[in-house]
């Protein structure tokens, strides 16, 4: 079959491809624990749930405006000014499907085939993925020190005259670490400088931990005008536990908007109005819940964080938010791929590869579980990994025995 040469440069996503794993073998009866997951299982705000409902209710579900509904972007606009001390117009926002719409339409708004963008390494999964639909090159800054966070010079050494872009996803998927605010300043005045696009991606901001503020990018902007190439990508998928309702967006100047919502328009219309009104009755309503899962989640990296510093072998960088660990395993197995298969096929927990994320001899294990699943699921690791565990381990009634050394 002859396929497009973007779609030949495209991988499915591996998160995905995990959760549908993860469902085969549970609808088997198989004891699984999935810590490869990227959502909290927190319910989601009343409120949310009320303004679908009603909406629902009167009948009439028709098309919604390319860009958004002006209640969300009102609720945008509000969101704006409480975390990131700014004042916008309708006209400096899109409401899309998911922050993965918004941050793909930003890239397709700004980039030409072969320009490149630059992303710090750890990255998210989907970046490569994202630039490679566009026809651009990824270009990842793995931090030179060895840690998870990348210095300006990591970013600086690679840009070039190619470069169009730069994305920053603080607190970070998969480490979970928190930029510095200097980092932070610094980013945003390179950009500025060398005029490319920041995108800020900043989907985790408020579940973070340890008393540790939210930075604003917007504070160390110097031009904020309508040549701004500062873009803010967020949503309600993380911090109201709403995945499933796809609903994010992106704040940036009006030109670069307007530009987004015509790429958007045709390619999917606007998001869903019944989730739209979903998410205006998230962030206009009782925000306890935001409150609830971010201490739970601290709660839990607590917990994760100790048993994985108990694990002899294994290094962990303590997460500052998020809910994910990027723990290093290559004392077990340096190829992070067999290892994270091993451990699907000989205790059923599943994490994802370091190298998904541009990092060999990691796992990302997730903590938006439960307690139960984190300590059972770790044990399980342990059990599969140490030479020294006992020949056997009990799933519930099932006996597992070793026959690997
Ligand atoms: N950015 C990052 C860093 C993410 O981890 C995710 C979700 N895994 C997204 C964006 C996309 O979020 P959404 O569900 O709003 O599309």
């Amino acid at each position: 079959m002859s396929l497009s040469l973007i779609a030949k440069s495209i991988k499915p996503s591996p998160t995905l491809a995990l959760n549908e794993k993860f469902a085969i073998l549970k609808e088997k009866g198989d004891p699984v624990i999935h810590l490869g997951g990227g959502e909290p299982k927190t319910r989601i705000p009343m409120e949310a749930m009320m303004a679908t409902v009603s909406h629902v209710n009167t009948g009439e579900v028709r098309y919604a405006p390319a860009d958004g509904i002006p209640a969300l972007k009102q609720a945008i606009i509000r969101y704006t000014e409480e975390f990131y001390d700014r004042k916008v117009s309708p006209r400096h926002i899109i409401a899309s499907g998911g922050a993965k719409q918004a941050l793909m339409v930003a890239l397709q708004a700004i980039l030409n085939p072969q320009e490149e963008v630059v992303f710090p390494a750890p990255y998210w999964v989907s970046y490569p993925d994202m630039a490679k639909l566009v026809g651009a090159i990824p270009v990842p800054a793995l931090p030179e020190d060895g840690t998870f966070y990348p210095t300006i010079k990591d970013i600086e050494d690679r840009i070039g005259s190619y470069t169009k872009a730069v994305i920053i996803n603080s607190p970070n998927n998969p480490t979970g670490v928190m930029y510095s605010e200097e980092f932070i300043a610094d980013v945003v005045q390179l950009c500025e400088k060398k005029d490319i696009w920041l995108i800020m991606d900043d989907i985790y901001h408020r579940l973070i931990f340890d008393g540790k503020k939210i930075i604003n990018p917007y504070k160390y902007a110097k031009k904020l005008d309508e040549n701004s190439k500062m873009i803010i990508i967020n949503g309600v998928s993380k911090q109201y536990a709403m995945t499933g309702f796809r609903i994010g967006w992106a704040v940036g100047n009006k030109k670069i908007i307007e530009a987004m919502s015509s790429i958007q328009g045709h390619q999917t219309s606007g998001p869903s109005v019944l989730l739209q009104k979903a998410a205006v009755g998230a962030l206009n309503g009782i925000q306890s819940s935001v409150e609830s899962l971010r201490t739970t989640l601290e709660n839990n990296r607590n917990v994760m964080v100790d048993l994985l510093k108990s694990f002899e072998g294994v290094k962990v960088t303590k997460p500052d938010g998020t809910f994910y660990c990027f723990a290093d395993f290559s004392a077990y197995n340096k190829k992070s791929n067999e290892l994270s298969n091993f451990l699907i096929d000989k205790v059923q927990v599943l994490t994802v590869p370091g190298a998904e994320f541009g990092l060999e001899g990691h796992l990302r294990i997730s903590y938006c579980g439960t307690i139960k699943d984190i300590q059972e699921g770790v044990e399980r690791m342990k059990w599969a990994l140490d030479p020294n565990s006992p020949n056997e381990l009990y799933i519930g009634d099932r006996k597992l025995v070793r026959d690997w050394s």
